[in-house]
């Protein structure tokens, strides 16, 4: 059976970007196996453990299996791999349902568990015990350690490997019955102790577990191990292209061993590719875990995740990660992607879809000293530059108004060319306005301008030639709203982030950054979660799913170019 190695023998194939879409080495597989009528009609399936919020990785696993499934008018299940119980739970089940749907894809009637064929698993661990290739073994987790031996020494032969099959089936029949404690006993294949792959030095098929179970509650005291259900449960569903991350390359010859051995309805061949790894993102499941257990982050979808529900709340559109996903390609060798990829790809599609407005994040106060008071105006302001059908809104004019902080200088240096004293500037769809006067409080600090405006410019036009040399966007101080604004940079500082014992030490300290006291222009009363709006000049912004009508609170999806990758470089240098 481990002679089918069509893939092995297959080098990188990712498509780059350019390169010809949809096109890689699994679907290259897919396509010869229907030409040559080894396969009727594909299936794939995605197969999540419960034990997590979906990620961006996981992103990539589920358009490969969905999306070959699409292509080639087959289907794709979603299955659980559901077989530990200590560290699933329901929770994790509905996230990873509602995620996968959101991503844009859909399972149909196609929803399993592992855990559905928990009763013909545990019959066919008792046909390989009948067959003389599995036993019951009484040595401590320790002592199976151990004996396991290195990858440079074989391993050693249990004392119970050569139980009689009658005690064999005994004992494995008590175990069920939950006659032992927990780790007392395991039921193990029966393979080869000095195997050069360590997944066949007779590995462990069963343990004992008296642990509820989200489905099957207190049912069952010995759960399956994942590999000896990751294959036989493909065989029973049918899955012509399993499909799955290059670790499992070395259990192959263990799953092929199983489905050769047992008599199972179908014979799955399993193809691995390289999983996502991306710069400045750490993907572990188990350091997620971390992440949220010991408070990192607000909770799995906390915007800074890289989880599906972390990069939904802030805004990032599931057509982004599809176009991520497929621009990255599919391929055999693992790489490091850069994260700007990622967010070339969010640019793009909020480029496309996300309204313009205007928003003052760190506001400094400007007063129109020649526009009369207690009047306003509206004036007409688009709602997305490259497409009319988006139309106009009316924005609110009048002679308070604030500013960016960051627009204004009161000693400019050379190449500054926005506000600052004597300079004129154009105020984005109003007006040509000059400051003539800085006002400061007692520390000395800047807290106000004071500036005149040209009536004669209305709409940002000039009347008679004149230039300014920048364009900066403003809300009117009587009619904008109130809102916090969080921007995210990423969790940790590293491109290659340390492995799980060490995490904690390359967090990013300054991965959120809270503004409370941006002032929005009035129209974003009207924001919805998930439909992010360019703030102009400053990013893709939306409203948080938690803000509360007297607390409007913002995230940024993504700033308007990679300015952070940028500072870092800087820093270094
Ligand atoms: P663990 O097994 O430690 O819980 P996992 O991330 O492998 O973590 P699974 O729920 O087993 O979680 O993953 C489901 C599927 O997603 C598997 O087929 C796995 O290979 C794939 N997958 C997981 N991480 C990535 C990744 N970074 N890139 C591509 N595919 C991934
Ligand atoms: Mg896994």
């Amino acid at each position: 059976m481990a002679t089918d190695d069509k893939a092995s023998g297959n080098p990188a194939s990712g498509n780059a970007a350019g390169g010809e879409p949809g096109r890689d080495f699994i679907r290259d597989i897919v396509q010869a196996d229907l030409d040559a009528g080894r396969v009727k009609a594909v299936v794939t399936r995605f197969p999540p453990e419960p034990n997590g919020y979906l990620h961006i990785g996981h992103a990539k696993a589920i358009c490969l299996n969905f999306g070959i499934a699409e292509e080639f008018g087959g289907r794709c299940h979603l299955r659980f791999d559901d077989t530990n119980p200590t560290k699933e739970e329901q929770e994790y089940i509905d996230a990873i349902e509602r995620d996968v749907r959101w991503l844009g894809f859909d399972w149909g009637k196609h929803l399993y568990h592992a855990s559905d064929y928990f009763e013909r698993l545990y019959g066919w661990a008792e046909d390989l015990i009948r067959a003389g290739l599995a036993y019951v073994d009484d040595q401590s987790q320790d002592e199976i350690r151990t004996n396991r031996g290195t990858l440079t020494e074989p391993g050693k032969n249990s004392p119970f490997r050569d139980r009689p099959v009658e005690e064999n089936l005994d004992l494995f029949r008590r175990m069920r019955a939950g006659e032992f404690g927990n780790g007392a006993r395991v039921l193990r294949a029966k393979i080869d102790m000095t195997s050069g792959n360590i997944n066949l030095r007779d590995p462990v098929l069963y343990r004992i577990l008296n642990a509820p179970h989200p489905r099957t509650g207190t049912a069952w005291k010995i759960y399956p191990s994942y590999d000896f259900a990751h294959g036989q449960s493909d065989a029973i569903e049918g899955i012509t292209h399993s499909i799955c991350t290059l670790e499992f390359e070395d259990h192959r010859p263990l799953y092929d061993w199983c489905i050769a051995n047992l008599n199972v309805p179908s014979k799955p061949h399993q193809y691995e590719f390289a999983r996502l790894n991306l710069t400045y993102t750490v993907l572990s499941k188990r350091v997620l875990t971390e992440l949220v257990r010991g408070g990192h982050v607000t909770g799995w979808d906390d915007p800074r995740m890289p989880t599906i529900a972390g990069l939904r709340r802030r805004g990032v559109p599931p057509e982004a990660i599809r176009d991520f996903i497929k621009r990255i390609g599919v391929a055999k060798a693992n790489s490091l992607v850069d994260v700007g990829m990622f967010e070339f790809s969010v640019r793009e599609a909020l480029n496309k879809s996300a309204l313009r407005r205007m928003a003052v994040l760190k506001p400094l106060k400007l007063v129109i000293e020649n526009y009369p008071e207690g009047q306003s105006e509206e004036l007409d302001a688009v709602n997305h530059p490259d497409n009319p059908a988006a139309g106009s809104r009316k924005i609110k004019f009048g002679r308070e108004l604030y500013i960016e902080q960051d627009d204004f200088m009161e000693n400019p240096p050379k190449k500054f060319f926005r506000l600052s004293p004597g300079m004129e500037v154009r105020l984005r769809y109003a007006y040509f306005i000059t400051c003539r006067e800085v006002v400061k409080n007692a520390k000395g600090e800047v807290v106000e301008l004071r500036c005149t405006y040209d009536p004669a410019t209305k709409g940002g036009n000039s009347p008679d030639g004149r230039k300014v040399k920048a364009t900066i966007h403003w809300v009117s101080a009587d009619h904008a709203i109130a809102a916090e604004v969080r921007l995210y940079n990423p969790l940790f500082v590293k491109p290659d982030p340390s492995g799980a014992e060490n995490f904690t030490a390359d967090l990013n300290p300054n991965s959120l950054e809270v503004l409370g006291g941006g002032r929005l222009e009035p129209a974003l009363a009207d924001a919805k979660p998930e439909v992010p709006v360019q703030f102009e000049r400053q990013g893709y912004f939306c409203l948080d799913p938690a803000s509360a009508a007297e607390r409007l609170v913002f995230v940024r999806t993504i700033g308007l170019r990679d300015t952070w990758a940028k500072d870092q470089a800087k820093e270094k240098a």
